[in-house]
């Protein structure tokens, strides 16, 4: 009888809870021309189920996490409820946690090419003899090379590029927002980051960044950007995805603080990789 009863207030407390979880969302909606923006920003993702263990709840996040990830360990703070997403033609391109950590590579330690840099070993080897001892292999720099999810339009690659000289001019703003997906501190040897940032102009185009930003203190800075630019009279975007990195002793012409601050870091990142595509609402349409 008492056990009954707590069971069913615990389940009225998980409601509840679930619900106000939602409420706390907090949504900036803003729409120019053809396109639409929607960021949404809530609490971080518990670090455990808040019903009843051994059950698969619907609506519980946690649960949803569990069963679509393969990750050992999930990065200390993530931010399940936030995403940023633009909507134009009959699609849209989504920055989303849970796509971006599903890019995360699960069954191997990361793939950092070193050598035997003291420095590295030290900084890693508490992590690693952690990771060794007690879980199956995962990168715990959780570097994603995510780029954003992408419905309902046409990704094609592209010669085109975007107009960064304009990005630079100080026109005027009418949409800003900024939401982070997930953040780790490494085990306080660094940092891995992943967050989206919008910003709309008044003359009518605007600038999405997506940043994954990891910096192992001393050994590696890695920054992994998906640019996109539009225009409101558009019915196509351009997403420009670069990763850059570069290790400590290959940055000696930058001075260290400047290695602490990601935008002053970047400049001195040679670029590893980069593909960029034309994203449009292109699709052919069916005439009657
Ligand atoms: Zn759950």
């Amino acid at each position: 009888m008492t056990s009954f009863t707590t069971r069913m207030d615990r389940r009225n407390i998980d409601q509840v809870m679930m619900r106000a979880a939602a409420h706390a969302r907090k949504e900036e909606k803003f729409q120019q021309g053809n396109f639409e923006f929607v960021s949404l920003a809530g609490h971080i993702l518990e670090s455990s189920c808040k019903h009843e263990e051994g059950i698969q709840v619907e609506g519980c996040l946690k649960c949803k996490y569990n069963r679509e990830l393969q990750l050992e360990e999930l990065p200390e703070m993530v931010f399940a409820r936030n995403s940023l997403k633009i909507s134009f033609a009959n699609g849209f391109i989504e920055f989303n946690t849970l796509d971006a950590l599903k890019m995360v590579c699960a069954d191997r330690l990361p793939d950092v090419k070193v050598g035997a840099s003291s420095v590295w070993q030290s900084a890693r080897q508490d992590r690693i003899q952690q990771i060794s001892e007690h879980q199956k292999p995962f990168d715990w720099t959780f570097t994603t090379h995510y780029k954003g999810t992408v419905e309902g339009l046409k990704v094609e690659p592209t010669t085109e590029r975007i107009d960064m000289e304009r990005l630079k001019r100080r026109d005027q703003i009418v949409f800003m927002s900024s939401v982070t997906l997930f953040e780790d501190e490494l085990a306080d040897h660094g940092i891995a980051q992943l967050s989206a940032r919008i910003r709309v102009m008044k003359e009518g185009y605007f600038f999405v960044l997506l940043r994954f930003y990891m910096r192992v203190d001393d050994v590696l800075i890695r920054v992994c950007d998906t640019r996109i630019v539009g225009d409101h009279t558009d019915n196509h975007v351009i997403r420009e995805w670069q990763l850059r990195e570069a290790k400590y002793e290959d940055l000696h012409q930058a001075d260290s603080e400047a290695l602490l601050d990601v935008d002053r870091a970047w400049m001195h990142l040679p670029i590893v990789e980069e593909h960029v595509d034309r994203i449009s609402g292109d699709v052919e349409k069916v005439i009657d």
